[in-house]
């Protein structure tokens, strides 16, 4: 296959864990809203990477996207793809999403409340997408996993038991040889930009001393709430190794700053199905939207 290089901002699409089950997740209270703005159904999803597939995006390797030279096959156009939050937290359960991401067998799959497991979850159906398509993902790229780790990691609320443990280091060598990135969504879900510089340094011990032991080290940052912080503060998660940190924001950049490259990611949710026109480029929300969704989000 053909590769032309690509040069300058590339464009960045995030994601949080799958909706499975609408009903259970689109409540009219304020949870069921949070979910209904904040998130997308994992048909949603699917729908949404065969339009990105068809409009001509090729996934990249966020490490290329950073260095401003990435290669993909002629006629097409790269994109990051991240994931926030891959921890199921405790506010999931009994709404309609999975409970934790587990290697099974040669595949990484989720595991259902009821202890079943699904390939409606990110990671089984980007594969999947690839499968049916090749030239979805360049040089074998996939996309970036964010985590915390206060309530645990990949939805293991006890990482330090050695059961998972194992699972989680057995996790994490599987995703990092297919392709996938994993990335520090800081240890508590803090606020970088209202965080004291002290505060921010403490949550990063923390995150090296929980999170690093069982998923190795990651130079790839998001910060929570897309929340970006004061230069200083960039230069310290710099120097603590995070040389690629990343916002939100609904336009693709490439900025060197302190001592790191930062870049924007558009979010993917009910919310910016609120806005065709501004997804047109990636997917089209009239096709992609869940009919269970509620008509207001
Ligand atoms: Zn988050």
């Amino acid at each position: 296959m053909r590769m032309i290089v690509w040069r300058g901002p590339v464009e960045e699409l995030f994601v949080h864990p799958l909706v499975i089950d609408p009903r259970l997740a689109f409540t009219a209270d304020t949870l069921g809203l949070g979910f209904g703005n904040n998130f997308v159904t994992a048909l949603e999803f699917r729908r949404i990477l065969d339009d990105l597939w068809r409009k001509g995006w090729t996934l990249v390797d966020v490490h290329r996207a950073a260095s401003g030279r990435v290669l993909v096959p002629a006629g097409r156009k790269p994109l990051v793809l991240s994931e926030d939050d891959v921890n199921y937290y405790a506010y999931f359960r009994g709404r309609g999403l999975a409970t934790r991401l587990l290697l099974a067998g040669d595949r990484v799959l989720a595991q259902l409340p009821d202890g079943r497991l699904t390939d409606q979850d990110v990671v089984p159906l980007v594969e999947e997408e690839i499968q049916r398509h090749p030239q979805f993902s360049a040089d074998g790229a996939r996309g970036v996993l964010a985590v915390t780790g206060y309530e645990g990691l990949f939805g293991e609320h006890e990482p330090s038991r050695p059961a998972a443990e194992a699972r989680l280091s057995a996790l994490a060598d599987w995703l990092k040889t297919h392709g996938w990135t994993i990335a520090s969504h800081s240890w508590g879900h803090i606020d970088f930009s209202t965080s004291s510089a002290s505060s921010i340094a403490w949550d990063t011990r923390q995150w090296a001393k929980e999170a690093v032991p069982v998923l190795g080290h990651t130079d790839v940052l998001i910060y929570p709430f897309g929340a970006v912080p004061t230069d200083p503060v960039i230069r310290q998660l710099a120097r603590a190794g995070f040389r690629i940190q990343l916002d939100i924001d609904i336009r693709a950049r490439l900025d060197h700053r302190d001592g790191a490259v930062l870049m924007s990611r558009r979010h993917v949710d009910g919310y910016a199905f609120e806005v065709p026109d501004r997804q047109r480029p990636f997917y089209d929300v009239a096709t992609v939207r869940d009919a269970r969704r509620p008509p207001n989000n």
